[in-house]
Formats: C-alpha cells, sequence, structure tokens
C-alpha cells in the first residue's frame, strides 16, 4: 500500500462511463460523506472491479487524494455487502432509489458525514431483509431530514406553542416543518391532514435509535398520510422534485 492511500467504508450511490475505460463514482462514505472518484480503467480490466462498483454496494474502498481536485483514485475495492436483492427486485430498487436521490441532493462531497452512512446503511439492511419498503422510507426520511439540520417539529404547535396533546386534531405545514393544531390551522390550505396516531409514532421514531425502528408499526393510513408529509417537507426543503419518491406515490400513496 502506498503511503499516500486512504481507507474507508463506501456506498455506491452513482456510476458512470468515463471516456473509453474509467469510471466515474459517486460513494457516501462513513466519516467523510459524499465522495467522488475516478476508477481507472475499471471498464477494461474488469477484474479488478468486477461486481463491486453496482448500486448500493457496500464497499471497503482504498483511494488517493488528487493535489488540486476533489476527485479521488479508486485503488481497489473489496466487497462488504452487495445488496444484491435491490437490484433485482423492482419494487426493492425503487425504494433504495429514493434513499440515493435524497443523498444525492442534499449533500456535496467532502462535506463530512454526520450519522448519514449508517443511516443510508441501516436503511438499506433493512429493505433487503424484507422490513415493509413504505414504512423503512418514512423512517429514514424522518432521520434524514433531522441529519440535514431540518428536525420535523412534532411536539408542539407551530403557532400557539402548546404541546402536543389528546385533546385537540393537527395537521402538518410542510413549509414550517411543524405540526400546527386544529385551532391555529385557519383555512390555510398548506396543512397536511395528520392523525394524532401517526404524529405520537414519529414523535416516538425521533428519539429512538436506529436498532429500535424495528419495532415502530404504522397502520396504513398512517403510512400514507407519513408519505405525503415527507414527500412535501423534502420537496420544500430541498426545493425540487424528488422524482424516485413522486413516482412512487403515482403508484402507491397518492391516488
Ligand atoms: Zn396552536
Amino acid at each position: 500500500m502506498s503511503e499516500s492511500s486512504k481507507e474507508c467504508a463506501a456506498i455506491v450511490l452513482d456510476c458512470h462511463d468515463h471516456g473509453e475505460s474509467d469510471l466515474i463514482i459517486t460513494f457516501y462514505c462513513q466519516g467523510i460523506g459524499r465522495m467522488t472518484g475516478i476508477a481507472k480503467g475499471a471498464k477494461r480490466s474488469q477484474k479488478r472491479f468486477v461486481n463491486k462498483l453496482e448500486l448500493f454496494s457496500t464497499l471497503s474502498l482504498r483511494y488517493t487524494e488528487a493535489k488540486k481536485s476533489n476527485l479521488v483514485f479508486i485503488a481497489e475495492a473489496e466487497l462488504l455487502e452487495s445488496f444484491l436483492g435491490l437490484r433485482q427486485s423492482m419494487p426493492l430498487y425503487r425504494a433504495a432509489t429514493v434513499l440515493r436521490e435524497l443523498t444525492l441532493v442534499a449533500t456535496r462531497d467532502l462535506e463530512g458525514d454526520n450519522g448519514l452512512f449508517s443511516l443510508l446503511l441501516w436503511a438499506l439492511q433493512s429493505l433487503e431483509t424484507g422490513r415493509p419498503a413504505m414504512t423503512v422510507l418514512v423512517l429514514f426520511q424522518l432521520k434524514f431530514f433531522e441529519q440535514i439540520g431540518y428536525r420535523p417539529n412534532l411536539f408542539s404547535c407551530l403557532r400557539c406553542d402548546q404541546p402536543f396533546g389528546a385533546a385537540r386534531d393537527y395537521g402538518f405545514d410542510g413549509r414550517a416543518g411543524s405540526i400546527v393544531c386544529s385551532r391555529c390551522q385557519g383555512e390555510q390550505a398548506a396543512v397536511l391532514p395528520l392523525s394524532r396516531g401517526t404524529i405520537k409514532l414519529l414523535g416516538s421514531a425521533q428519539n429512538q435509535p436506529l436498532d429500535r425502528l424495528h419495532r415502530l408499526r404504522l397502520s396504513r393510513p398512517g403510512l400514507h398520510e407519513a408519505l405525503a408529509l415527507m414527500y412535501h417537507y423534502g420537496r420544500h426543503l430541498l426545493q425540487r422534485e424528488i422524482y424516485s419518491l413522486k413516482s412512487l406515490g403515482d403508484t402507491h400513496w397518492q391516488a
């Protein structure tokens, strides 16, 4: 191993051709965050990277940094988890694509990990092991928005500041990222319906570590409102369409 080479755990988020023989790959890396690298000759010499640079593969990566660029040189990759199941099932692939799109859109190269690597890995593993895909997507987004600095407020009304309680109905203001009680809602069309049961469950998920989230169960109507909430909130935060989520919604929860 050369002196300047480094190692990290990395998840493949994107891969495309570069010229005749190289590949450009975008990873999400433990401790580093998003990172883009070039695998020289990867298309010609299949041996070195065979079946490793596929979407969602989790690798132990060895790379060297370039002097004047953020682009790193990928020297070697060892497969840690292939997540083959996610590439063999269309519904799972589409769900995993939501994780990928959100991460690519909301992060920039080399700005640090901040827990997102563990969250991505948890979500990929949950999908691969057959946990209900839509529930995984709700919980992933809930944690994801918090980790990029926009934790949804599910504990008190945006306007009157009264703590969440059983005596009132609530909606969710996707622009402010907060619940609003029925007394404060007025005529505002921007507020999405959100049942008390769903608010309680999402609030509880915010306070649980990843390894305990599998205990939470969303009812079917709860799942639909939670997905709609995450979709509208994410679209507002990122100021763009989340295409993978929108296309899922067309068939699953918006209809
Ligand atoms: Zn209120």
